[in-house]
């Protein structure tokens, strides 16, 4: 891993922060844009020759058996483990939720907002390099809280044709049984656009590759999407009583998800860098997976050696990463300071891997600087408002002044008018 000083490598900290944002132009977008365009244009024969060009499989029919759903092979104790992170989400989903409210005047009127759950999403679960059941939980559960009507999957499907077996038995788990074995942009194209099998959704969430990214940032507007997730990162911030074992153990496991993951290391001690860069050594070598987490620990890990805690929550603030660990004696005193993470593991008993399964919270989160802006998802991103008003005759007396000279002012007349109208006129007084 990259080693720099702060506050004296400035430079390189900006260099840094630059180096994470994720193109969205040229090249990849004009080709998700043709792909989009053939989608809208051809519907389903899109679909199955985008399959068979990307995942070099001749589809017979793009969506997914029932009976496959519900008796796909999984191991018994995975699904009880599944099964458990299902509950601790729907619970933490439930506080979370935003409830309709209303607010009384004097004059008998009120206003509030009147909380619905969005009619149709498309859940989109990423397939290609691995088998994710646990974006199934993360993005299913939250819609099925919020109480959306329809949820309807799509996953790539493996040269069999087939969508994963855990991630088809994980879509049972949750109910969900409209599922498409069609993956990249070409499937949210679909989903935003329609096709002859498959109806248009309102919503589309759910973690994916560059294609996926990049569909999604281009057809939003025509749908509403949850966030354009770069590739994953992970902060530490560490004192003198942390492990090194486990700092590097975190560290890796970030790593392995991308050769593109950033990790990132911050701590005033020497020591604590010395041991951290042997434990990473030591245990690289008993992962299947080093290939990609030293990849990714040398083009994209860096180690931010500081004076002191202090400076050390300023360079994170700044980085605004999408995992947060805290590492540190007193590890409760410093939430407050964390002004921008997406989520944030406090102390030593806390491994960002328990966010990624089963804590509660949602694993999908803000990259590449986003958190500065924006949230996890959550289950009141399947949902949305409508702002209640009810006047009373009184009220709106004691209102139409304000309201006929705000309108005069914006040389709107018939709005003025509207107002007076009502309270002129002889017609029936009903409520
Ligand atoms: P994917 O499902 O995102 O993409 C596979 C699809 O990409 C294929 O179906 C194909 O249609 C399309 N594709 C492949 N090559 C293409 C090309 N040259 N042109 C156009 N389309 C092409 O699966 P993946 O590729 O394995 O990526 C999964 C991503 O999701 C990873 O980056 C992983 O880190 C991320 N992920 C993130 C989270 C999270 O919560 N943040 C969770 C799980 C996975």
């Amino acid at each position: 891993m990259e080693k720099i000083n702060l506050p004296g490598d400035r430079k390189r900290l900006e260099d840094f922060l630059q180096n994470k944002k994720v193109d969205y132009a040229g090249e990849l977008m004009e080709n998700v844009n043709s792909i989009i365009e053939d989608v809208v244009n051809e519907g389903d024969k899109a679909l199955f020759d985008f399959t068979e060009k990307y995942d070099g499989v001749k589809l017979e029919r793009l969506s997914v058996d029932k009976s496959f759903l519900k008796t796909s092979e999984i191991d018994e104790e995975l699904l009880d483990s599944l099964k458990v992170a299902k509950r601790r989400l729907i619970d933490y989903s439930k506080s979370q939720l935003d409830k309709s409210w209303y607010k009384r005047n004097e004059n008998g009127g009120f206003v509030g907002e009147q909380i619905t759950p969005i009619e149709r999403v498309g859940l989109y679960i990423p397939g290609g390099r691995a088998a994710y059941p646990s974006s199934v939980l993360m993005t299913a559960v939250p819609a099925l809280v919020a109480g959306v009507n329809e949820i309807v999957a799509v996953s790539p499907p493996g040269k069999d044709g087939k969508i994963n077996p855990t991630v088809a038995r994980t879509l049972d788990l949750c109910g969900i049984d409209e599922v498409y074995s069609i993956g990249g942009a070409q499937a949210i194209a679909a989903l935003a656009y329609g096709t002859e099998t498959i109806k248009r959704v309102d919503k589309i969430v759910g973690p994916g590759n560059k294609y996926v990214t990049m569909a999604k940032k281009l057809v939003f507007g025509q749908v509403d999407i949850d966030m354009l997730a770069g590739p994953s990162e992970v902060l530490v911030i560490a004192d003198e009583t942390a492990a090194p074992d486990a700092i590097a153990s975190d560290l890796l496991a970030q790593a392995e998800h991308d050769p593109e993951a950033r990790v990132v290391l911050i701590t005033a001690e020497d020591d604590i860098i010395m041991e951290v860069e042997d434990e990473l050594e030591k245990q690289l070598e008993m992962l299947k997976t080093k290939e990609t987490a030293r990849s990714s620990l040398e083009n994209y890990g860096l180690i931010i050696k500081v004076g002191n805690l202090d400076e050390a929550i300023k360079a994170s603030n700044e980085i605004a990463p999408e995992h947060l660990e805290l590492i540190v004696n007193d590890s409760l005193k410093y939430i407050e300071r964390i002004k921008h993470a997406g989520s944030i593991f406090i102390g030593k008993w806390t491994p960002e891997v328990a966010g990624d399964y089963l804590a509660g919270p949602n694993h999908v989160l803000p990259t590449s600087g986003t958190a500065r802006f924006s949230s996890p998802l959550s289950v009141n991103d399947f949902v949305k408002s409508s702002s209640l008003i009810y006047f009373t005759e009184e009220e709106l007396r004691n209102t139409f002044t304000d309201i006929e000279r705000i309108a005069e002012s914006e040389g709107l007349p018939a709005h003025a008018s509207a107002a007076r109208i009502r309270l002129e006129s002889t017609g029936d007084k009903n409520d």
